[in-house]
């Protein structure tokens, strides 16, 4: 199959409905091509630019991991932050379960690619222990600092710039990472610092159907 055909939405042709392929049952490695001889490269650059390892960054609630359970959201529609902060437990945590784009998380790491988790959570020794339990091991864990309450989308932005940055890019841009989140403004705001952000709700049923 040519590579073309699966090749990412960019630009302006990149929109909300992240029409990745029009396969119902969504190949999360059909992004990547297959070379014989250079191993598994990522899609998304150009071909001349191409590059054997691909940054891939994972949101973890509503993108990795479903923590439903333990969420609650208000009249109009944000997250409770007393009821999310009440229920953060070591217990609660231990009880959460996978989504499907777990799986690839851990297939881009056993492909050799930098996995970067960029979660808005404040990491605690539970949401470690979970993601160590369940084998998603990562590169890099980007997360909110305790007591930070600024909005998801600009803490991502600041986190993610300063991440590429002492990796040796000029910016997040030139990194050509790609990003699964399930938040629509964080998903707006990465296209606009130029990361490839995949609707991660979409791309979880996809690969669930
Ligand atoms: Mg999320």
């Amino acid at each position: 199959m040519d590579w073309r055909s699966h090749r990412p939405p960019i630009g302006a042709d990149f929109d909300r409905s992240h029409n990745i392929c029009q396969e119902k049952k969504f190949s999360f490695m059909s992004i990547f091509s297959v070379d014989t001889r250079a191993g598994i490269r990522y899609k998304g650059a150009s071909r001349q630019k191409e590059t054997k390892m691909a940054y891939v960054i994972f949101d973890l609630d509503g993108t990795v991991i479903d923590s439903s359970h333990r969420q609650a959201t208000k009249a109009d529609g944000s997250l409770d932050l007393d009821h999310w902060f009440a229920n953060n437990t070591a217990d609660k945590i231990m009880a959460d379960s996978l989504l499907p784009l777990a799986d690839s998380m851990r297939a881009v790491m056993a492909a050799g690619h930098k996995v970067v988790v960029c979660t808005a959570r404040a990491i605690q020794p539970a949401d470690k222990l979970f993601l160590a339990v369940n084998r998603l091991a990562y590169d890099a864990l980007l997360h909110r600092e305790i007591g930070n309450m600024e909005s998801d989308s600009s803490l991502k932005i600041r986190l993610l710039e300063a991440y590429f940055i002492s990796e040796g890019f000029n910016c997040a841009a030139d990194a050509k990472a790609i990003m699964f989140d399930d938040n629509l403004k964080v998903i707006d705001a990465m296209l606009s610092i130029g990361i490839k952000c995949y609707n991660a709700t979409h791309v979880n049923k996809r690969m669930a159907a």
